[in-house]
């Protein structure tokens, strides 16, 4: 059995995507079968797409891009744990989740990961995602970083200014967006998170995956 967990979304032209950002499409430009020494294929898509990094340039003019974050943060042991309802995650839910003293980086699975396993997907807008308060108590508990089973850690209806992305990419919080956690049972795993190494970008996908710890 592996202990390797693959939580990363596939990266398809069937994915679904922020709405207005781009699509994701992914096709064969050349092809053996019409005479390509090679099959080559090209890819069109946003940075934020499927699972990814946000930098705190994301919100933060000129704040560092992907390519200078720090990825101590996003490689070493963490928490998954597990929000049980609807709605947007508050600093109330954090603190009964039983987050151990010593977590530094911290996963949450909510209801959204079941959507990971719809045909065919589609956009929610109804995700569940951390209001202001929680992203203050991510940073006042001094975690590195956090990540999210939806395609933002804000809610689709954000309070005004974006406070959540701002507070976390503010304190260079470390934040994953688009985890599926749908089979992950909540518990202590090591993260290992790579987020491609764009120049100055704002965000970049990152393949992830989590290490099942020996007992
Ligand atoms: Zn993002």
């Amino acid at each position: 059995m592996s202990r390797l967990i693959d939580i990363s979304l596939p990266v398809s032209n069937a994915l679904p995507t922020w709405p207005g950002d781009p699509a994701v499409s992914l096709e064969r430009e050349g092809k053996i079968e019409e005479g390509s020494v090679a099959n080559v294929s090209r890819l069109n898509a946003g940075v934020h797409t499927g699972t990814h990094v946000d930098a705190p340039l994301h919100f933060i003019p000129n704040d560092i891009g992907v390519d200078q974050l720090d990825l101590d943060k996003f490689v070493g042991l963490c928490q998954v744990i597990e929000l049980a309802g609807e709605g947007r995650i508050t600093a109330a839910d954090l603190e009964g989740a039983s987050v151990a003293a010593d977590t530094e980086r911290l996963l949450i699975k909510t209801r959204n990961s079941a959507w990971w396993q719809e045909q065919p997907l589609r956009f929610h807008t109804e995700f569940r995602a951390l209001d202001s308060t929680a992203a203050r108590w991510v940073v006042t508990r001094g975690l590195k970083l956090v990540g999210v089973d939806y395609l933002s850690v804000e809610p689709f209806e954000a309070e005004e200014n974006h406070p959540t992305h701002g507070i976390l990419l503010g304190a260079r919080v470390g934040v994953i967006e688009g985890l599926d956690l749908h089979a992950v049972t909540p518990g202590r795993y090591r993260l290992i998170c790579l987020p491609l190494k764009l120049v100055g970008s704002d965000g970049a996908p990152a393949r992830t995956v989590l290490e099942v710890l020996e007992d």
